[in-house]
C-alpha cells in the first residue's frame, strides 16, 4: 500500500472514530468531504464529484463546500436522515509547513439542528424513542418535550403518524427488531445504548428526569452527550399526556379530510391553510398542535373558546395587535439561538427586538386581568434593556472581529479600544514619515495574519532601503521588511486588539448565560404571545369569514354549514347547507356522481374536527355532540409501497373502524365496498352498515352509489336516507348541492357521463341498453312484490356462494401464514354470516367481531 500523505493520514484517524457520519473536514476555506461520503454527499447538495492526488495513485474522490455556508448543506444531509461530524481547524494555521491540528468540534444527528434558519417553519422537529410502555418525543429547537403511555402498536404507529419525528433514538435490541419491518424503511435510527448516569447533569434536573420513562430519559442523555448542557437549558420538563384526553382518531383521517397536507403533498387549499392566519411561525406551529390533538374535556374547549369571544369583543384591538405581532419573528428559535453554540451579538440584538414588541403587545392588552404579573413583565424590562445597553447596534456576525460591545460598558475595555485605534494611526503615520524620508511614495505597512506587519517596497527601490530595515519577506516585485519600531508597534497593536476581542468575547458570554439562566421565564412569555397569536388569529378568522362558536349539545345540527376550504375558492359559489339529527344516527347519502355527498360528509368531519380543537366553525350556527372518536374511510388512498391493494386498505381501515367504534364516534364512510365486485361490495357495505348501526351506534354519514343500501331504513329507526338534490330539465341534469330527506331517486350515472363529454353514440348506447336492463329483470329490484325480492336475494346469495366456492378452492394455503389463513376464512365467514347463515338461532344479530388476534402491526414493543 503506498504511504499516506500526513493530511489523509490524520484524515483517517478522525474518520476511523466517525465511521457512520458524513465527515466535514475542514482544509483552509472549505469544508472537504472524502471517499464514500463524497459519493454520498455529492448527489444530495448537488456539487461536483472530483478526486484528490490524482496523479500519484492515490486518487480520492472528494467534494467541499466553503466554509461559511455550511448551514444548508448540512440541513440537507440530516433531512436525508444522515448524521454529520464538523472536523474543524483548532489551531491558526502557521507560516511553517506542519499539519494544522484538526478535531471534530460537533456532531449532529437528523433530529439536531447546525442552523435554526434552515428548518421549516411549520414543522416541529421532533427525535422519538420508545420502551415498553411509553413513546417520547423532543424537539431541541423549541424545548417541546412530552410523553404518551401506549398500549399496544397501533397507538405507537399512530403516535409516529401524528408526530413525524426526524429521528428514532432506540437501544441496538430496538433496532434490529425495527429493521426486520418495511414500515420503518423511512425513518432515521439512532442506536444509543447509554441509560441516564448519577451524575454529569446538574442535580435539581436529574432527580426530576429519573422520574421521566425510560425513552424520555434515553433521548435527554442522548442529547446531552451530543450537545452538551446548553442545549437542554430549552426543555423545561416533558409533558405527561395520554391518549385517552385526547379524541381518538383513525391513522388516516389527518390525510382523508386535507388538514395539513392535500392529496398532492402540499400545502395548497388544506384546512390549515385556509384558516391560519397566524403572524408568527411559533404561533402556526401553537395552531397546528391544537388541531393535532382534538380534545374530549368540554370545559377546557369551553375555555379556549372563551378566549376567541374575548378577542372578537375586543374587535377594535385585533388590527394593532396583530401588527406587532408580525413584526415578531419566531420567538421559540430566537431563544433556541442562544441555546446554540454558534449564538452570536445579533442573535441577541432580535431577541431585545423581540422582547419589545412583546412588551408592547402587554401594553395594548394590559387591562386583561390574566396577562403576566408585574414583576414579570421587569424581568423583560430588564433583560431587553442589558442587551441593548451591551450589544452594539452595528455588530458584525462573527464574534472574533470585535466591535461587539457599545462604548462605556466596561472602562478596561473602552481603553483597549481606544489603544487599539490609536496605534491605527500611529502606523499611518508611519507610512508617510517613512514615504517622505526614503523617497519611496508607493511604500506601504501592511498587515496579514501569517507575518504580521511589515514594511512593503518594490524591488526597484531596493537600493534606497537602510540597513536597520531587516528583510522578511521575498515577493516577484517587492520585499517586505521589519523594524524595530514598527515590531514594537505591532507588538502593541496586537496585544490591545487580543486584549479587547478577548475581553467583549467574555462580556457577551457572560450575558448570554445571564439570559440562559432566565430561558425558562422567556420561554414563558414566548407560549403567552404564541397564545395570542392564536387566538387573535382564530378570532380575525371568525369575523373575516363569518364563522360562529360551536356549542355541545346531544345532537347533530349544523345550520347553512360550509366547507371551510371549497368555500373560499372562488370558481363558483358555495351552497350551505342545514344538517339536523340526533346523536346516535345513520344518515345514508345517495345522489349521482358529484352531486356533493363527499363534500358535505367532509365538511361535517372538518367543522366536529375544528370545534373540538377548539376553533369556531363555518356555519350560522353549530350544535354539536362532544364526540370521543372520530373515524373517516374515504377515497382510494393506495399504499401500492406496503404491498397492499385498494381494497384491502379500505378493508383494513375499515375493520379498525369496526372494532373501536361506540356511542360517542363520528364516522364516515364514502362508498364503502367500491373497491370490489358489485355483489360483494354491496353486501359488505350492508353488512357493516348493519352492525355499526345495531351494535355500535355511532353518528354515522355514509355516501354510497348502492341504491339498494337506502332500503336499511325500512328496518331500522335508526337509519335515515337523505340525497342531493338535482334538477331534470329536458333530459339534462343540474347540480343543486342541497341536502335533502329521503333517498335519490335514480343514479342518473348516464346523464353525468353525458356532461363529462362522453361522445354521444356512446351515451346513447349507454341509454338503450339501461332501457333493456330496465325492462328485463332491473325492474324486478324496484318491485314492491316481495316474492320477486325473495327471489332476487336468493339468486344474490347464489352468486356469492359461487363465488366464494371458487376462492376456497383457489386459495394456496402453503404460501400463507397461519394468521393471513385464520383473517381469510373469518372473512369468508363474515360474508356467509351477513348473509344469514349462522350457527347461532338470533339469525337478525351479526355475531361481534372479534378482533384481537388482529396483527396488522408487528410486536415490536415487547
Ligand atoms: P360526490 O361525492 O357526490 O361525487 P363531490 O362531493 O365530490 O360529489 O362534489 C363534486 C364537486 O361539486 C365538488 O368538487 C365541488 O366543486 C362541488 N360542490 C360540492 N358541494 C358543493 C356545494 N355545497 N356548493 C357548491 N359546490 C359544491
Ligand atoms: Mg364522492
Amino acid at each position: 500500500m503506498a504511504k499516506l500523505t500526513p493530511l489523509m493520514n490524520q484524515y483517517r484517524r478522525i474518520k476511523e472514530e466517525h465511521k457512520d457520519k458524513i465527515l466535514f473536514f475542514r482544509m483552509g476555506d472549505f469544508f472537504e468531504m472524502f471517499d464514500k461520503d463524497a459519493e454520498l454527499a455529492a448527489p444530495i447538495l448537488n456539487i461536483a464529484l472530483t478526486y484528490r492526488n490524482k496523479k500519484s495513485g492515490m486518487k480520492t474522490k472528494m467534494c467541499g463546500v466553503p466554509h461559511h455556508s455550511i448551514a444548508l448543506p448540512i440541513s440537507k444531509l440530516l433531512a436525508e436522515g444522515l448524521h454529520v461530524a464538523i472536523c474543524d481547524q483548532i489551531e491558526p494555521a502557521r507560516a511553517t509547513k506542519s499539519l494544522v491540528k484538526r478535531a471534530v468540534t460537533r456532531v449532529l444527528s437528523p433530529g439536531m439542528v447546525y442552523d435554526l434558519e434552515t428548518l421549516d417553519q411549520l414543522k416541529a422537529n421532533y427525535m422519538g424513542a420508545f420502551d415498553k410502555n411509553y413513546v417520547s418525543f423532543l424537539d431541541i429547537s423549541t424545548g417541546s418535550a412530552f410523553y404518551y403511555k401506549i398500549f399496544d402498536s397501533p397507538d405507537f404507529f399512530k403516535l409516529l403518524d401524528q408526530f413525524q419525528p426526524s429521528e428514532l433514538v432506540v437501544t441496538s435490541t430496538q433496532k434490529e427488531k425495527c429493521s426486520k419491518s418495511p414500515l420503518f424503511q423511512f425513518v432515521a435510527f439512532s442506536v444509543f445504548n447509554k441509560s441516564l448516569p448519577k451524575t454529569l447533569l446538574p442535580f435539581q434536573k436529574i432527580e426530576k428526569y429519573r422520574s421521566y420513562p425510560e425513552s424520555a430519559q434515553r433521548l435527554l442523555y442522548y442529547v446531552f452527550c451530543r450537545q452538551g448542557e446548553d442545549s437542554l437549558k430549552l426543555v423545561n420538563s416533558f409533558e405527561k399526556r395520554s391518549l385517552n384526553k385526547e379524541m381518538y382518531y383513525s391513522r388516516q383521517l389527518y390525510s382523508h379530510l386535507e388538514v395539513f397536507k392535500n392529496y398532492e403533498g402540499s400545502y395548497k387549499d388544506t384546512l390549515f391553510s385556509v384558516i391560519n392566519r397566524t403572524k408568527t411561525a411559533c404561533g402556526a406551529r401553537f395552531l397546528k398542535r391544537r388541531l393535532q390533538s382534538p380534545l374530549i374535556d368540554q370545559n377546557k374547549i369551553e375555555k379556549r373558546l372563551d378566549k376567541i369571544d374575548f378577542w372578537i369583543s375586543k374587535a377594535q384591538l385585533l388590527e394593532p395587535v396583530r401588527r406587532v405581532l408580525s413584526q415578531m419573528g419566531d420567538g421559540e428559535r430566537k431563544l433556541g439561538k442562544i441555546v446554540q453554540p454558534t449564538c452570536n451579538a445579533r442573535d441577541l440584538l432580535t431577541l431585545a427586538l423581540w422582547l419589545d414588541c412583546g412588551l408592547k403587545i402587554e401594553e395594548l392588552i394590559k387591562d386583561d386581568k390574566n396577562r403576566l404579573l408585574p414583576e414579570e413583565l421587569k424581568t423583560i424590562q430588564t433583560v431587553r434593556d442589558k442587551i441593548k445597553h451591551i450589544i452594539s447596534p452595528s455588530c458584525p456576525s462573527l464574534l472574533k472581529e470585535g466591535g461587539i460591545v457599545n462604548k462605556g460598558v466596561n472602562p478596561q475595555l473602552d481603553e483597549w479600544i481606544s489603544l487599539t485605534k490609536s496605534s491605527q494611526s500611529h502606523l499611518l503615520e508611519m507610512e508617510q514619515r517613512e514615504q517622505k524620508k526614503l523617497k519611496i511614495p508607493s511604500l506601504k505597512i501592511r498587515y496579514n495574519s501569517v507575518f504580521g506587519y511589515y514594511v512593503e517596497i518594490r524591488k526597484i527601490y531596493s537600493s534606497k532601503v537602510p540597513s536597520h530595515y531587516k528583510r522578511k519577506q521575498t515577493l516577484v516585485n517587492a520585499e517586505r521588511y521589519t523594524t524595530e519600531e514598527l515590531s514594537a508597534l505591532e507588538e502593541k497593536i496586537l496585544s490591545a486588539r487580543s486584549k479587547m476581542i478577548e475581553m467583549e468575547h467574555q462580556i457577551f458570554q457572560d450575558l448570554r448565560s445571564e439570559i440562559l439562566e432566565k430561558l425558562s421565564i422567556l420561554m414563558k412569555f414566548c407560549h403567552c404571545w404564541s397564545e395570542v397569536d392564536v387566538y387573535t388569529s382564530l378570532a380575525f378568522l371568525a369575523v373575516e369569514k363569518k364563522y360562529v362558536r360551536p356549542h355541545f349539545a346531544n345532537h347533530f345540527k349544523l345550520k347553512a354549514s360550509r366547507h371551510p376550504v371549497l368555500e373560499q375558492k372562488t370558481f363558483h359559489e358555495f351552497i350551505p347547507n342545514t344538517i339536523d339529527m340526533p346523536a346516535s344516527q345513520t344518515l345514508i347519502l345517495t345522489g349521482p356522481n358529484m352531486a356533493g355527498k363527499s363534500t358535505l360528509m367532509r365538511q361535517a368531519a372538518l367543522t366536529v374536527l375544528l370545534a373540538q380543537s377548539a376553533c369556531f366553525v363555518p356555519a350560522d350556527q353549530a350544535e354539536l355532540p362532544l364526540f370521543h372518536k372520530m373515524f373517516t374511510r374515504i377515497g382510494a388512498s393506495d399504499l401500492l409501497s406496503q404491498g397492499l391493494s385498494t381494497f384491502m386498505v379500505e378493508m383494513k381501515e375499515t375493520a379498525e373502524i369496526l372494532e373501536k367504534a361506540d356511542e360517542k364516534s363520528f364516522i364516515i364512510l364514502d362508498e364503502i365496498g367500491r373497491g370490489t365486485a358489485t355483489f360483494d361490495g354491496m353486501s359488505l357495505a350492508q353488512s357493516i352498515l348493519e352492525f355499526l348501526t345495531i351494535q355500535k351506534k355511532p353518528l354515522l354519514f355514509s355516501a354510497t352509489h348502492y341504491e339498494e343500501l337506502t332500503k336499511l331504513a325500512d328496518h331500522h329507526p335508526s337509519v335515515r336516507n337523505a340525497c342531493m338534490a338535482i334538477r331534470e330539465e329536458d333530459g339534462n341534469i343540474h347540480f343543486v348541492y342541497l341536502l335533502k330527506e329521503g333517498p335519490a331517486s335514480k343514479s342518473y350515472g348516464i346523464q353525468v357521463a353525458r356532461l363529462a363529454g362522453l361522445p354521444h353514440s356512446v351515451v346513447e348506447r349507454a341509454d338503450q341498453l339501461l332501457f333493456q336492463y330496465e325492462s328485463s329483470k332491473g325492474d324486478k329490484v324496484k318491485t314492491k312484490d316481495t316474492r320477486e325480492k325473495k327471489n332476487l336475494l336468493k339468486a344474490n346469495k347464489k352468486v356469492l356462494i359461487d363465488s366464494l366456492i371458487k376462492e376456497l378452492s383457489g386459495y394456496s394455503l402453503m404460501t400463507r401464514t397461519p394468521i393471513d389463513a385464520m383473517n381469510q376464512i373469518k372473512k369468508w365467514q363474515e360474508i356467509l354470516y351477513s348473509q344469514g347463515y349462522k350457527k347461532s338461532n338470533k339469525v337478525l344479530k351479526p355475531k361481534p367481531h372479534n378482533f384481537s388476534d388482529q396483527k396488522a402491526f408487528p410486536d415490536i414493543l415487547n
